[in-house]
């Protein structure tokens, strides 16, 4: 035997399993809040959507995703990310026709061939947002503020870094712009830039290597090349965030990972994360779901790194909870069993030790799933009809007359 899991895929076990549920959990709370609806989007797609939408050129597509084909013989990929799907179901359902703007969340699971490392896995979650049909800078505001607020719910600490890349007008000047500048340094960079020079220019300002970083910092700057509309939008983003009260700065250099992207982009990192520090990015795509075949309707999301955020979660002290029914002979069980299904059927978590063995098993049972309190039925109670009610916190022991009584009490 010994099975395990794949390589770069973790089992989420409780109790870490729970900070996936709060994280998630805080997320819906908020987006709600802001009027998204959850779409829930299948996890494998023909691959010619990725190709189209993320990027032909991208690392994501060229080394990471997780391609094969079916017994159809269709050509098949795991999603390595949500947007493209969220693009190919508003489009094939003609929702654009149907609403004036629209908001979609979703949580699930992503698919990228990557090396494993503490925040990087080959699985691992997004929790996103898209808004479709809204071009004003408000609306980039907006899902930054929104964002900003689930990682605070969280109690996470971050720095917001924003950027305009510009537009299909705009952007060809500034690659052309950047391509000579880089073209003369081509032998300094990395092997990697050296051939995103040739298919991805933009790809070399998100180069993690050093020297590389090095030649960029120097590197003529795409805020000097945008066109008066996105100038004029990236402003307006700029002015709305801080009326909204969003700190953030300004990098010129973040052009994220994927193709789709105009205008706005942006990061939000934290320090206490090491290399992976980007715990949630987006940004505008205005075109590309004209590109993939529907209306020229502008759009602009988000994506959270689920697990990445839960490394972050501060750990918190477990909470008492619920009532452990401790109970001595088969009278008492019978009676017990009773009570756990009331107070179950109330909503309030109960368990009892179907093992029935010695009152202090039971008691060390009840401490170590961390009741609250321990209800007992021993054969004093029986014969008095009532209850001994211990609260493990305090220690303190009192009699209850009626299950009613307790319910009030707790
Ligand atoms: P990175 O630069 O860290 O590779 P990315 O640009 O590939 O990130 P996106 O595609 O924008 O990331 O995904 C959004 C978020 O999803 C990231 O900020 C990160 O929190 C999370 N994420 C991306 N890839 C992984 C992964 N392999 N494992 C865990 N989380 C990930
Ligand atoms: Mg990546």
């Amino acid at each position: 035997m010994g099975f395990k899991a794949v390589r770069g895929v973790e089992d989420i076990l409780p109790p870490k399993s729970e900070k996936f549920e709060k994280v998630a959990e805080t997320f819906k709370e908020k987006v709600k809040v802001y009027g998204f609806k959850e779409v829930i989007l299948p996890i494998f797609e023909e691959s010619a959507l990725f190709l189209r939408s993320v990027g032909e050129t991208t690392d994501i597509v060229q080394k990471e995703m997780y391609v094969f084909e079916d017994r159809g013989g269709r050509k098949i990929a795991l999603r390595p990310e949500g947007t493209a799907s969220a693009v190919r179901a508003y489009i094939q359902h003609g929702v654009y026709a149907k609403e004036p703007f629209t908001k979609w969340f979703y949580i699930g699971p992503m698919f990228r061939y990557e090396r494993p490392q503490a925040g990087r896995n080959r699985q691992f979650f997004q929790a996103g947002c898209e808004v479709f049909g809204l071009p004003s800078p408000g609306a980039d505001a907006e899902i930054i503020l929104l964002a900003s607020e689930i990682l605070e719910a969280l109690g996470i600490d971050y720095t917001l870094e924003i950027n305009s890349i510009g537009c299909g007008k705009c952007r060809p000047a500034y690659k052309e712009a950047l391509v000579s500048y880089l073209s003369h340094r081509k032998r300094e960079l990395c092997r990697d830039c050296q051939n995103r020079l040739d298919r991805n220019p933009l790809r070399v300002l998100d180069c993690k290597n050093d020297v590389c970083k090095g030649i960029v910092g120097e590197a003529p700057l795409i805020t000097d090349f945008l066109c008066r509309e996105c100038r004029a939008h990236f402003e307006e983003l700029k002015f709305l965030l801080a009326e909204l009260g969003v700190s953030f700065v300004h990098n010129p250099f973040i052009v994220r990972g994927l193709d789709y992207y105009t205008k706005t982009v942006f990061e939000f990192k934290s320090d206490s994360l090491g290399a992976q520090s980007t715990v949630l990015a987006g940004g505008r795509y205005d075109n590309l779901i004209k590109e993939l075949g529907g209306a020229d309707v502008p759009a602009l999301g988000f994506a959270m790194g689920v697990d990445r955020v839960m490394l972050l979660l501060p750990e918190r002290e477990k909470e008492r909870d619920g009532v452990f029914v401790v109970t001595g002979g088969e009278k008492a069980y019978l009676e017990g069993l009773k009570i756990v299904k009331t107070l179950r059927d109330k909503g309030f978590y109960a368990e009892i030790d179907h093992r029935q063995g010695s009152f202090k098993s039971q008691f060390k049972l009840a401490n170590r799933l961390g009741a609250r309190y321990v209800l007992i039925i021993g054969e004093e109670e029986l014969d008095g009809g009532y209850f001994s009610l211990k609260c493990l916190e305090t220690g303190k022991q009192e009699r209850i007359e009626s299950i009613a009584e307790l319910i009030a009490r707790l």
